[in-house]
């Protein structure tokens, strides 16, 4: 997954504004650092992953010169779309895109996570899916 947080940096590094003093190139580093936590977050957490392209450069705007804001949207953009497609396209073999195995969202009775294999469509396990349901009917009174 790393391939697309770098790819998105790399485009966006050299307009990337540091203090003229700053000897570890913090502002890079924090970028950098940005980018690689929302494409691990669109892979690990997607369904609760509203608007990533909006996230991350609400993130990182601050690092650019104003006249490098559009720029840097559209490459974000770009490569959060790249990215979700890939996702979207991985076989659902119980396994999410840095090989951790899926596991159901929900809790047992004693409180520790549920060990079965999810859904593809929502998350949950057979024995848990009537928890996805009443997630369903949430949304449309929050919308
Ligand atoms: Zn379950």
């Amino acid at each position: 997954m790393y391939v697309f947080s770098r790819a998105i940096y790399r485009e966006l590094a050299n307009e990337i504004l540091e203090e003229p003093r700053s000897e570890r190139q913090v502002s890079h580093r924090r970028v950098l650092r940005a980018c690689e936590a929302a494409v691990e977050r669109l892979a690990t957490d997607r369904r609760y992953f509203a608007r990533p392209a909006r996230t991350l450069f609400n993130e990182i705007r601050a690092y650019f010169a104003m006249s490098a804001q559009q720029r840097v949207l559209r490459v974000i953009e770009r490569y959060l779309a790249l990215a979700d497609e890939f996702l979207r396209r991985l076989p659902q073999n119980g396994f999410d895109a840095y090989g951790n195995p899926l596991r159901c969202r929900a809790s047992t009775r004693k409180g520790t996570p549920c060990q079965r294999m999810p859904l593809a469509h929502n998350g949950y396990c057979p024995s848990h899916q009537h928890l996805a349901e009443t997630e369903d009917l949430r949304v449309p009174l929050a919308a």
